[in-house]
C-alpha cells in the first residue's frame, strides 16, 4: 500500500484518493464547464501516487498532460455523515500536489459520456509533496498557493476563491463514501492549467510552509 510522509518523517499508508473537479470558478470556465451545486467527485488509484523526490514521468498514450495545481488534505480520523462543523477536525494534514491529466483523453472521454479514469488515474498522475500537521494551516480557506514552471509562474491560488470550502468537501464526501484514515482529497485547482514536456521543472508553494519540485523526465 503506498504511504505518504509528513514533514517530520511519519508516514500514513493512504487509503482512497478522492478529488474535486470544478471547485475554482475560472478553472471551470477555462475548460468552457459550467459549476456545479454539488462537489464533483472522482477517483484515482493509489498506483497514482508520486511523492516528491521522484520525477514525473509523462505517459506514452498522451500528447497534452496538463498540470493542476492543488492543495491536498489527509484524513486522520474516519468517518460517515461528518457535519461541516466536525470536518476540520477529521484533517491530519495538508500538502501541496499535483492532479496530472491527460487532457486529450480526457476530452474524448467527456464527448462519449465516458469516466475519467484513462486520463486522470495514470501512474504517477498524483504528485504529492510531505505534508505539514493540520495545525500549521489553522484557517486553510484562507491559505495560498502557486506553481511555478521553469520560474515562470503558471498558477496562483487563493483558497478564498473556493466554490466549496474544506469544510464542505469532507462533509459531502463523507455522505457518500466513509472516510478512513489515510484518504487523501485533492481540492481543485485554480485557472492556468497548462501543459508540461519534458524537461520542465515544476515548483509548488503553499503558503510558505511548503515548497516542493517535480522534474519531467
Ligand atoms: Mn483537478
Amino acid at each position: 500500500m503506498p504511504a505518504i510522509h509528513f514533514n517530520d518523517g511519519r508516514a500514513v499508508n493512504v487509503a482512497n484518493i478522492f478529488c474535486i473537479g470544478r471547485n475554482y470558478a475560472a478553472h471551470a470556465a477555462e475548460l468552457g464547464n459550467t459549476v456545479e451545486a454539488e462537489p464533483m467527485v472522482f477517483l484515482k488509484p493509489t498506483s497514482a501516487l508520486l511523492e516528491v523526490g521522484n520525477a514525473i514521468e509523462l505517459p506514452s498514450f498522451s500528447q497534452d498532460v496538463h498540470h493542476e495545481c492543488e492543495i491536498v488534505l489527509v484524513i486522520g480520523k474516519g468517518g460517515r455523515n461528518i457535519t461541516q462543523a466536525d470536518a476540520l477536525s477529521h484533517v491530519a494534514g495538508y500538502a501541496i500536489g499535483l492532479d496530472l491529466t491527460a487532457r486529450d483523453l480526457q476530452t474524448v472521454a467527456k464527448q462519449k459520456g465516458h469516466p475519467w479514469t484513462l486520463s486522470k488515474g495514470f501512474d504517477g498522475s498524483a504528485c504529492i509533496s510531505k505534508f505539514i500537521d493540520a495545525a500549521q494551516l489553522p484557517t486553510p480557506d484562507e491559505a495560498k498557493f502557486s506553481l511555478d514552471v521553469n520560474g515562470q509562474r503558471r498558477q496562483t491560488g487563493d483558497c478564498r476563491l473556493m466554490i466549496h470550502s474544506y469544510a464542505k468537501l469532507i462533509s459531502y464526501v463523507s455522505s457518500r463514501f466513509t472516510l478512513q484514515e489515510g484518504d487523501l482529497i485533492y481540492t481543485g485547482t485554480p485557472e492556468g492549467v497548462a501543459a508540461i514536456k519534458s524537461g520542465d521543472k515544476l515548483t509548488l508553494r503553499l503558503d510558505g510552509l511548503i515548497e516542493a519540485s517535480f522534474n519531467v523526465a
